[in-house]
């Protein structure tokens, strides 16, 4: 057993607690939460005391790309377009090896952060291996590409079998599940195959959605630098006459209760009722949004409209760093308002609140200690000095 004690703690669910501690038995599972003098203290359990410190529900990253960590600052191209294109030439240019490592890296780190659990798009599949191998917790969704409606069998045949290689993996804090990649690298009977398979298998489904301008109007009108760029390559583009939103829901890509839909930048009144209907969550990236130039989603309309909303960092090599505690600055959020939307609402997004997002005897003990009572102005530092994922310490 572990008992943890910390100046404050902070179950999410219920008020903050000074000078708290939380109980963790040998299941991983959290045994006691409350004040210090109420919590037991079983003889034989390691005790660990962190008296300036916050304890806190292990960190929920809605959106990563873990195996691109290696790629941080290699990537400079300001225009959207390009910069996915030379992304695609940076990943050609990576051995197995080199993804291994990355995402390795890539988790190690975010457990240095704080985080316990990850959504992550890959294709590679080494994101998922790491989680494995090292013992975290996550949602790993195989990616697949294929723009061209001709070679629509090749990919889905791609993904249905890493999808079977991947599989044996799967456990009860590891899911798998799949992405088609987004609207200018997916064709249309791509998406359907997709959300087929999807739905047969019963796998979760993240779409990148709404990102940038140009995706809307490659979507709408068929035209601008996606268009072009796939035109070049001898591949028919059609216009959709509608929104990126629209379009996806149309073809029954998400919708089936466990989608979620990574950015929801370019998205009005009508897309976010349609999300709604759809049982949609987002993944929320401010930071990446903005450095991107893709302008600013709207958090407050997506949560007004009951939308299950988490905070996603994407990839270090859009935003330079994995640092959850800045997307919820740059959410406007703080205190702990921005707590709870980067622990049970992240959780919520996912599916898995009833394990994890907040600390309550029955749950998985994934929690983090930052070095900080005070949650607000400035946030708590961005390195965590103990995480645990299900009552086992990944980092400290
Ligand atoms: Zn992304």
């Amino acid at each position: 057993m572990l008992r943890i004690r910390a100046g404050s703690v902070h179950p999410v669910t219920a008020p903050p607690i000074e000078d708290g501690a939380v109980l963790v038995d040998d299941r991983g599972i959290i045994a006691a939460v409350g004040p210090a003098a109420l919590v037991p203290a079983p003889s034989g359990a390691r005790a660990l005391e962190f008296a300036g410190a916050s304890l806190v529900p292990g960190l929920v990253n809605t959106h990563t790309h873990l195996e691109l960590t290696h790629l941080a600052g290699k990537n400079t191209q300001p225009a959207f377009a390009d910069w996915i294109r030379t992304i695609r030439a940076l990943k050609d240019a990576t051995t197995p090896d080199g993804f291994a490592r990355s995402a390795e890296h890539g988790l190690r780190a975010a457990w240095a952060a704080g985080v316990t659990c990850v959504a992550d798009t890959g294709s590679t599949g080494a994101p998922l291996e790491a989680l494995a191998r090292l013992g975290g917790r996550g949602i790993y969704y195989q990616e697949v590409f294929g723009p061209d409606p001709a070679k629509c069998g090749a990919s889905i045949g791609e993904l249905q079998q890493a999808v079977a290689r991947l599989g044996p993996l799967v456990a009860s804090h590891l899911r798998l599940g799949v992405s088609p990649h987004a609207p200018y690298t997916v064709s249309e009977p791509l998406y359907r195959a997709v959300g087929e398979f999807a739905r047969r298998e019963r796998l979760p489904v993240a779409v990148h959605l709404a990102e940038s301008r140009a995706e809307s109007e490659f979507v709408r009108e068929g035209s601008g630098p996606f268009a072009e760029a796939l035109r070049a390559r001898g591949i028919a583009v059609q216009a959709h006459h509608c929104s990126p939103v629209q379009y996806l829901v149309r073809l029954g890509v998400v919708g089936s209760g466990n989608g979620l839909a990574i950015h929801c930048v370019q998205v009005d009144g009508t897309d976010i009722e349609s999300l709604r209907e759809a049982g949609v969550a987002v993944a929320h990236c401010p930071r990446s949004n903005r450095a991107h130039g893709h302008g600013t989603a709207p958090l407050a309309a997506l949560r007004r409209a009951g939308l299950r909303v988490g905070l996603g960092t994407d990839s270090v090599v859009s935003v330079g760093d994995s640092t959850l505690w800045a997307e919820a600055a740059a959410a406007g959020l703080e205190g702990e308002e921005a707590l709870r939307m980067l622990t049970i609402e992240g959780a919520r997004a996912l599916g898995l609140e009833r394990e994890i997002g907040s600390l309550e005897v029955g749950k998985q003990a994934d929690l983090a200690v930052f070095p900080s009572t005070i949650l607000h102005r400035p946030p708590p530092p961005s390195s965590a000095l103990l995480t645990l994922v299900a009552g086992r310490v990944v980092h400290g």
